[in-house]
């Protein structure tokens, strides 16, 4: 695709798909959230992505997305951390995300509530699951969400939302199912005890649609809506 395709010709590729991954695999499109991931992107992008149609917004850099927070002020827009964490950001994640899907241990958990702003509402938050173990990767292991679910859903600053997921990018398009299944039968075992947990945070530009039908509820969206990232 070249990068100069409008943005609006994109998104609607990108609703195509989803759109079409929902209808052949029994979802509603409503139960899937477009994210989109503005990493690298200038404000004026997300701008003309929101006048397009886009409502939520994904960051990954907490410098980075200041910056660009206080230029979007005036957008009716639900802003969702989905980097790593270092312990010396979260007060700033704290009082300027709606959402952190990237909490993968109590420490961090515990920080976040703590400096959350009453005057918000509660922070809306995702596990992380380091679903295929990887080691150099974020994330918690598998075994240990209900620990940190319920340390979670015991913060009133908090809310818990279900989790999130980056596979392996090593795998072929046959196997790319196989650990959004995992990561769907962990999320019911999690929703049966947390029954506020509703967002399954999975699927990128290139496997939305596997994402989608294994029960994904939000679709992370970076290149396939603004092109390739630079560098
Ligand atoms: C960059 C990023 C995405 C989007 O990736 P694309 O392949 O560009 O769609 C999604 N999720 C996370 C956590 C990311 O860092």
């Amino acid at each position: 695709m070249p990068t100069t395709q409008p943005l609006a010709q994109r998104l609607a590729c990108v609703e195509q798909r989803i759109d079409r991954a929902c209808r052949e695999h029994g979802r509603a499109r409503s139960e899937v959230t477009l994210l989109a991931v503005g990493k690298t992107r200038a404000a004026d992008e997300l701008r003309r992505a929101f006048a397009a149609g886009v409502r939520c917004f994904g960051e990954n850099y907490v410098d980075e997305a200041v910056g660009k927070l206080d230029r979007l002020r005036d957008l009716d827009a639900d802003w969702h951390f989905i980097g790593p964490i270092q312990s010396n950001k979260t007060r700033t994640l704290s009082a300027r995300f709606d959402w952190v899907q990237t909490v993968d241990r109590a420490k961090i958990a515990r920080r976040l509530a703590d400096q959350r702003p009453s005057s918000l509402q509660p922070l809306a938050v995702l596990i992380q699951v380091n679903i295929d173990r990887e080691p150099q990767k974020a994330g918690c292991d598998p075994d240990e969400i209900d620990a940190l679910a319920g340390f979670i859903a015991e913060r009133d600053a908090l809310a818990l939302r279900g989790l999130m997921a980056i596979p392996s990018a090593e795998r072929s398009a046959s196997e790319r199912r196989e650990p959004f299944a995992r990561m769907r039968s962990l999320f019911e075992r999690l929703a049966r005890v947390h029954p506020c947990a509703d967002t399954l945070s999975m699927g990128m530009s290139g496997d939305l649609e596997d994402a989608i039908a294994e029960g994904s509820t939000l679709v992370r969206i970076g290149t396939a809506l603004f092109g390739p990232r630079p560098g």
